[in-house]
C-alpha cells in the first residue's frame, strides 16, 4: 500500500515489514533526497504516534494530510510526535501537527539547546570557528548560518509551547505507548533513539544516529563548543546501539534494516577510516589548522559535514596521543606526534 510514485508529490507513505508501522517519506534537496518519519498506528494502544516530523514545507499542512490520508489518517488523528533530534528535516512539520492537536516530545537538552540565546551561540561559533581556522568573512558567515538555523529550529520546535514534553533518557510514555529513550550523540549532541515493541517486535527508531548503508556526518554541535568531541560521541552511540537487542531499525534516511550489528560495525569502520585519513592529512600538511587539514583530506570544503568530521577526528586523535596542537593567533595548528 502507498501513494503512487508521482514526482509532484512531496510526501509518500508505505507499510513496513512491521505491522502497525508506516514509513512516511518527505523530499529533501540533498542525498538520499528523502527523510523518513514513522507512524505507529493506534491499534495496540489507542492513538497514532509519529516519530519525527519530516522536512519543512510551504504547503506543509497539505503535504501532511495527503501523506497521512494515503493510509487513512488525518493530521488530527496523531496524538503525539516524538522527536529524535532538532534538525529541520526531522522537526519540519511539527507546527502543522501541533496545529492539528498533537503533543510534542523531545529530549530535554535538545529543547534547552533550542532555547539558547543568539548571543550565547554566537560566542561559541566565534571561539571555535577561530580555533579551526575561519577568518573574518568565513567566520561571520558561519555565525550567520548557525544563528539562522537556531531561529528556524526554535520556530519549528517551539520549546515552550503548550503540549511540549521534555524527555529524560530512559522510559517514557507517549500516546499510551511505552518507549525507552537512549542518548545517541555524534551526529547531533542531544540525539535520542527510541525503542518500543510493536506487535511483539522490538523496534528501534534510530533517527540519524544509525543509518545504512552510509554514515551520517559527525555534526554534533556544529561549529560551537563541543565540536572536538563529535567522533568520540559517535563511538559512544555505537556502544549503546550494540547493547540493544532489536529486531528492526527505522532510520531517518536510507532503508529500514534489521542487521543492527552490521550497521554498527560499518559505522565504526567509517569513523576509523576518517581517523586514519585525518592523521595522514595532518602528517602531510601539518602544522595546519582544522580547515587546512580538511582541505588536504577532501579538497575544497563543499559541505559543513566535511569540516565537522575532521574537527571531531582531531579531538579523538589528540585524546589518543596521535596529534597535538599549538595555538597561533588563536588558531589550533595540528601536527602528528
Ligand atoms: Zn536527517
Amino acid at each position: 500500500m502507498g501513494a503512487d510514485a508521482d514526482s509532484e508529490e512531496k510526501g509518500r507513505v508505505e507499510r513496513t515489514s512491521v505491522k502497525g508501522v508506516f514509513r512516511l517519506e518527505f523530499e529533501v534537496p540533498w542525498p538520499p533526497y528523502h527523510v523518513a518519519a514513522y507512524l505507529i498506528d493506534g491499534e495496540e494502544y489507542g492513538s497514532p504516534i509519529l516519530v519525527d516530523a519530516g522536512a519543512p514545507s510551504e504547503d506543509g499542512a497539505d503535504v501532511l494530510s495527503e501523506t497521512l490520508g494515503a493510509v487513512g489518517y488525518e493530521p488530527k488523528d496523531v496524538s503525539d510526535v516524538i522527536v529524535t533530534h532538532p534538525h529541520s528535516d526531522h522537526i519540519g512539520l511539527v507546527p502543522e501537527l501541533r496545529e492539528a492537536g498533537a503533543d510534542v516530545h523531545a529530549p530535554r537538552p535538545a529543547l534547552e539547546q533550542v532555547r539558547r540565546t543568539e548571543e550565547e551561540l554566537e560566542a561559541g561559533v566565534r571561539e571555535v570557528g577561530r580555533e579551526v581556522g575561519y577568518d573574518g568573512e568565513r567566520l561571520d558567515e558561519a555565525v550567520e548560518k548557525s544563528v539562522s538555523s537556531l531561529e528556524r529550529n526554535r520556530r519549528l520546535l517551539e520549546p515552550d509551547a503548550e503540549g511540549t514534553h521534555e524527555l529524560g533518557y530512559g522510559e517514557f510514555v507517549a500516546g499510551g505507548r511505552g518507549f525507552e529513550a537512549y542518548r545517541t550523540p555524534g551526529h547531533q549532541i542531544h540525539h535520542a533513539s527510541f525503542v518500543t515493541e510493536v506487535g511483539g517486535v522490538k523496534v528501534l527508531f534510530s533517527g540519524d544516529a544509525l543509518i545504512e548503508p552510509f554514515r551520517p556526518a559527525a555534526l554534533h554541535t556544529g561549529i560551537d563548543y563541543g565540536a572536538f568531541e563529535a567522533v568520540d560521541a559517535f563511538f559512544e552511540a555505537m556502544e549503546t546501539f550494540e547493547s540493544l537487542d532489536v529486531d528492526t531499525v527505522f532510520p531517518g534516511h536510507g532503508p529500514v534494516f534489521s542487521d543492527t550489528d552490521g550497521a554498527v560495525s560499518s559505522t565504526r569502520d567509517s569513523l576509523n577510516e576518517l581517523l586514519g585519513e585525518t592523521v595522514s592529512a595532518v602528517s602531510s600538511v601539518g602544522p595546519a589548522s582544522p580547515v587546512e587539514v580538511t582541505e588536504e583530506r577532501c579538497g575544497e570544503i563543499k559541505y559543513p559535514g566535511q569540516l565537522l568530521d575532521v574537527i571531531g577526528a582531531l579531538g579523538t586523535l589528540e585524546g589518543n596521543g596521535e596529534v597535538e596542537y599549538e595555538k597561533e593567533d588563536g588558531v589550533r595548528m595540528y601536527r602528528t606526534i
